[in-house]
């Protein structure tokens, strides 16, 4: 876009008569026409469709009925201007199917848009359906979920629709679709489960699953699905229906609704909860998305010359902080747990958005059903908001209830994500250890030295790998130089026993449990399923290590003392240990949690060699797990062969 087409769009933003002398950017237009209904949208039914739209700056609006999400002849109805803004039009009979936009007059400008409120949209989303939601159920549809005691029970799988059956060898039958991640009973190399038995088999409670609302058309174009296309989604077009590129048909409105229901209905029959990854920090556009068409100038937010604030560095900020943007965002976080029964919100780029808007969703949230998880990407990054108000880890005593990504833990492990050569913890880089003692107490103020951004457990979600920057496996290969593909296992797996023995929540990237490469792409959102695909034949070859991700899941979900409820309870019962340089060791003392064991002793060695420990004095050791790498295990003593984890405990009785 260039600067004169900038200044171009930007400089109408309607006649301040309309208004009542506001403009867009002054304060007092949030209070003259914020406007509180639910009715925003199409509410269909069979006798008759109401709209409501809110454009305070239009002088004129009109609904354009469509036939055909294609067809060029429209059929318009001129709208009501109606309180706070809004207009409002009621057509009579069953208008079910039919697609629509609505279009406005913006000063001397005619604007065509799909409904913001959409909540179906023909192939390629531009414009929206008049949709019959309760004719879009799958036949076998219940609100029932898997249970979940607490937040810190969660243990999640971060996966991509398309990722989890697009190779060739997965054995499902509708391959890269939201069918295909359903499917049970599917077969890879040498009869290994894959696709949802093999998620399901892990053990973990929660798949997360890259965006699904509908994405840009520039990202993957749904009608050209028989040629090469792939994108991870983070480019949002409509917020409220999901992506057309999963679905069998993409031109049938209500295909997509109906098979995302199928695979959550399916994800929650085998006992995994669903998490959506939503982006409201931006939109795919800035100048051409629906908003910036309805009400120019009111969604997104500016610096003060009048060009977009662009922390998110996709070319716009969302403006969550003006009253009727976050209510778009709210209605839509609430219509998706509603509609889809949907079980959690990761939130990218969560900084962006204002702590208010969170606190109001954990709200909303809570009075449908308080174990639904909302974490999201609290970095620190610039954008047109005083950073007092962002929904940053740093204010995370601001927002409780509401997660957060540690990089405390992560870059402990591994080393920094943006510089692959500098190692972490687990592949011997010294003076880590601090850091990752601050992971291990689930960043709470545990004392004045070991203490992270979190009030409470449940605020930091702990991982070593997901969608972003260098998987795990060609982290560890970039950064230890010569060493073997044996000791980087070794290492892997050991940021894996780390991130699933420390308080908090953990998170792991699909494909992490066989050592998953994307074969140094470091940033594959718009790489090739070869790339992207998870790997059968490698899950195939690194059975072991799935197995040993199943055991690591096994002993957090035996052991009550790793997920301890309250930063209180981690104080109390959570006891740092002498052991040597490179290595970190501690107890979980006196039936933490309720643990059935009495004591646990956890130490994770990054030493090369033979390493030698003294264990506090309470009672017999016993080893728990990791008992392949323990040479000696004699009274208060313990010899560790390599690198890896080693749990201890003291039985109960
Ligand atoms: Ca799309």
């Amino acid at each position: 876009m260039s600067v004169q087409k900038e200044r171009e769009m930007t400089s109408n933003y309607g006649d301040p008569v309309i208004t009542g002398g506001l403009s867009v950017f002054d304060p007092e237009f949030d209070e003259a026409f914020y406007y509180d209904g639910t009715d925003l949208g199409a509410n269909y039914s069979a006798e008759r469709t109401w709209f409501r739209l809110w454009a305070p700056t239009a002088s004129e609006a009109w609904v354009c009925l469509y036939d055909e999400w294609d067809s060029q002849q429209a059929q318009q109805h001129s709208m009501r201007r109606d309180i706070q803004g809004t207009w409002v039009l009621e057509l009579e009979g069953d208008q079910k199917n039919r697609y629509y936009t609505y279009l406005v007059q913006i000063g001397d400008e005619l604007n065509e848009a799909a409904d913001p409120y959409a909540r179906a949209v023909g192939v390629n989303g531009d414009r929206g359906v008049i949709i019959d939601l309760g004719a879009t159920n799958p036949e076998r549809w219940t609100k029932d979920k898997p249970e979940l005691a607490s937040h810190l029970d969660a243990i999640i799988y971060e996966v991509h629709i398309r990722d989890a059956t697009i190779h060739p060898a997965s054995g499902a039958t509708h391959k890269g679709k939201y069918l295909g991640l359903g499917e049970s009973g599917t077969k890879g190399p040498g009869g290994i489960p894959t696709g949802l038995d093999h998620i399901a088999g892990l053990g973990v409670t929660h798949v997360q699953l890259l965006p699904f609302f509908d994405y840009s058309t520039e990202s993957v174009d749904e009608t050209r699905l028989d040629e090469p296309q792939y994108n991870w989604g983070y480019d949002p077009k409509n917020y409220n229906v999901p992506e057309g590129s999963y679905a069998t048909d993409p031109y049938q409105p209500s295909v997509r609704i109906r098979e995302l229901k199928q695979l959550i209905q399916s994800l929650h029959d085998r006992g995994l909860r669903v998490v959506m990854d939503v982006v409201y920090n931006h939109v795919y556009d800035g100048y051409i998305a629906n908003f910036t068409k309805l009400v120019p100038g009111y969604y997104l937010r500016y610096t003060p010359n009048g060009t977009f604030s662009n922390g998110s560095g996709c070319g716009n900020d969302v403006a969550s902080q003006r009253r009727m943007v976050s209510k778009f965002i709210v209605d839509s976080v609430v219509y998706w747990a509603e509609e889809y029964h949907l079980d959690g919100f990761r939130f990218d780029l969560m900084g962006l958005i204002d702590v208010d808007t969170m606190n109001e969703i954990r709200a909303r949230l809570n009075q449908i059903d308080p174990t639904i998880l909302v974490y999201g990407e609290g970095w620190i990054i610039p954008t047109e908001l005083p950073k007092d108000r962002l929904a940053t880890f740093e204010n995370a005593g601001k927002m409780p209830g509401i997660g957060h990504f540690s990089d405390i833990i992560r870059d402990a492990i591994k080393g920094h994500v943006f510089d692959a050569q500098t190692g972490g913890f687990v592949t011997g880089r010294g003076g880590m250890e601090h850091d990752i003692r601050r992971g291990i107490a689930g960043g709470i103020r545990y004392s004045e030295e070991i203490r992270g951004f979190s009030d409470e457990p449940v605020q930091s979600v702990n991982y070593a790998e997901c969608h972003d920057n260098h998987t795990l496996w060609d982290k560890i290969v970039r950064s230890t130089g010569s060493d073997s593909n044996l000791l980087r296992r070794d290492m892997h797996r050991l940021a894996s026993a780390i991130i699933l023995t420390c308080q908090g929540i953990p998170f792991l990237h699909a494909g992490q449990e066989f050592l998953r490469t994307k074969n140094g792409v470091e940033n594959s959102y718009n790489s090739s399923d070869l790339i992207n695909r998870l790997d059968w034949d490698r899950c195939h070859v690194h059975t072991d290590d799935v197995d040993y991700m199943k055991a690591l899941i096994g002993l957090r979900r035996a052991h009550p003392a790793f997920r301890l409820r309250s930063a209180e309870l981690i104080r109390n019962h959570l006891y740092f240990e002498l052991s040597p340089f490179h290595s970190v060791a501690f107890t979980l003392r006196n039936h933490a949690g309720g643990d059935p064991d009495l004591h646990l002793y956890v130490i994770y060695n990054a030493i090369r060699e033979k390493m030698e420990s003294y264990l506090p004095q309470l009672g017999r050791w016993e080893v728990r797990f990791g008992g392949e790498i323990v040479q000696e295990l004699d009274g208060n003593r313990l010899a560790v062969s390599g690198i890896g984890m080693v749990v201890l405990a003291v039985s109960g009785h």
